[in-house]
């Protein structure tokens, strides 16, 4: 059974998370709440691990 998945609410996050979660992890979450928008994402998780 496949549960269905947005993206995480993160701007700048690649990662999908369930649809009743907000964000991937507490990284993405403390980032979003401080408005952290500049920066890389630092959740940790493969999506987002790729650096230009
Ligand atoms: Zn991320
Ligand atoms: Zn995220």
């Amino acid at each position: 059974m496949n549960e269905p998945s947005k993206p995480c609410d993160h701007v700048g996050c690649n990662c999908q998370v369930p649809v009743s979660r907000d964000y991937c992890s507490e990284s993405c979450r403390m980032a979003a709440e401080s408005q952290n928008m500049g920066g890389a994402c630092e959740c940790g998780h493969a999506a987002c691990q790729q650096r230009p």
